[in-house]
């Protein structure tokens, strides 16, 4: 390709390397926080002839509304607050970028953290602060107030389980921040159902308070959507931006579905929460291995004795995948393992003893 033609694209984006999905097939797959359960066998005959009636001819609800109404009950969003609905979280955060963009302002957000708040300040032209996290992965507040009065972020966003470290940020430091803020404060709780904390119920306290959530990671990763709830005003000036039909049919029928028959999803949840506080224990008792508290549905732990790399790629011969997050700085030696079913959790353990004995 020629460089005439190169030249058009942005230089930051030509900066940027595009995420890159691993290939799993074949593999045990605990790289991308996914419930290892599929949908019950009992409900699939119902699931599918519903299916079938779906209008793939006709575009969909572009404000997909009765999937609006099922999901501010489910999620117990408070009276008198908004929803708007992305293809998936990651598309929300896009969104709110793309409604506060300008060159000069940036998107804060913690270090270690989720890479595509970065990512995505960088898709829309703007500017991203790291806030860098204590050693131990705590909120740091005396470096947070002062990189918040420096930078007076546009939109700060707060993973609630911090992905990939696990744990939950103290909720008084939380509040501060959303105190403190000049601008739109996100709680993104994509691993809500593993934490059991929210932020849900201040939104009628704090007009900047944003919470997000996804229906990814509670077993529907495959439908792609996420909700962002807040103050009506706030809401409808964020579904500006928002492609007219961006949830599709199919999602807007089974999301709905799922959700009216969700009862299952709560005993998966609670099967994950115990299998994780399970691993967590069998992880602490291996020598070489610091494993860091979790709130998630997945695991960070340090190899302390070995290459993380090395390690990482023994489970991948061994036919396990993990996320191998080891790089120069406080990931230094670190991996990611994903809570599965009790059989891949085992197949992991057996194949990371492996890897620490060569
Ligand atoms: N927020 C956090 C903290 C995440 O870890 C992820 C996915 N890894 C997302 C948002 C995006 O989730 P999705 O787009 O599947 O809703």
């Amino acid at each position: 390709m020629s460089e005439k033609l190169l030249k058009w694209i942005r230089p930051e984006i030509r900066e940027l390397s595009a995420y890159h999905v691993p290939d799993a097939s074949g593999l045990v797959k605990l790289d991308a926080m996914e419930n290892p359960y599929r949908l019950p066998e009992g409900l699939l005959p119902q699931w599918q002839q519903g299916l079938a009636s779906v209008a793939l001819n006709r575009y969909p609800d572009p404000a997909a509304a009765e999937l609006q109404d099922k999901l501010i009950e489910v999620m117990h969003v408070p009276q008198g607050q908004s929803i708007v609905l992305g293809n998936g979280s990651d598309e929300l955060i896009q969104m709110l970028a793309l409604a506060v963009a300008s060159d000069e302002r940036c998107i804060m957000s913690f270090e270690p953290g989720f890479v595509m708040y970065a990512m995505i300040a960088r898709f829309a032209g703007m500017q991203y602060v790291g806030v860098p996290l204590a050693e131990d992965f705590t909120l740091d507040m005396e470096i947070t107030r002062a990189a918040i009065e420096q930078h007076q972020p546009a939109v700060i966003f707060i993973a609630y389980p911090n992905n990939p470290t696990g744990n939950l940020f103290d909720s008084t430091d939380i509040e501060e921040i959303i105190r403190i803020a000049p601008g739109l404060v996100v709680v993104d709780e994509a691993y809500h159902p593993f934490a059991l904390s929210s932020f849900m119920p201040m939104l009628n306290d704090y007009d900047q308070l944003l919470v997000m959530r996804t229906v990814s990671k509670m077993g529907l990763a495959g439908l792609r959507l996420g909700l962002l709830c807040g103050e009506q005003e706030l809401i409808n000036e964020i579904n500006k931006v928002r492609l007219p039909y961006n949830i599709n049919v199919l999602t807007q029928y089974t999301a709905r579905f799922v959700l009216e028959n969700a009862g299952f999803l709560d005993g998966q949840a609670e099967m994950i929460r115990a299998d994780r506080d399970h691993l967590l224990k069998q992880l602490s008792l291996l020598d070489g291995i610091e494993v860091f508290p979790s709130q998630a549905n997945f695991i960070l732990f340090r190899v302390t004795m070995t290459n993380a790399t090395e390690v990482f790629t023994s489970l991948c011969n061994d036919g396990v995948l993990i996320k191998n997050l080891d790089k120069p700085g406080p990931l230094q030696n670190c991996l990611r393992v994903t809570v599965g079913t009790q059989g891949e959790n085992q197949a992991f353990m057996q194949a990371l003893e492996r890897a620490l004995r060569e």
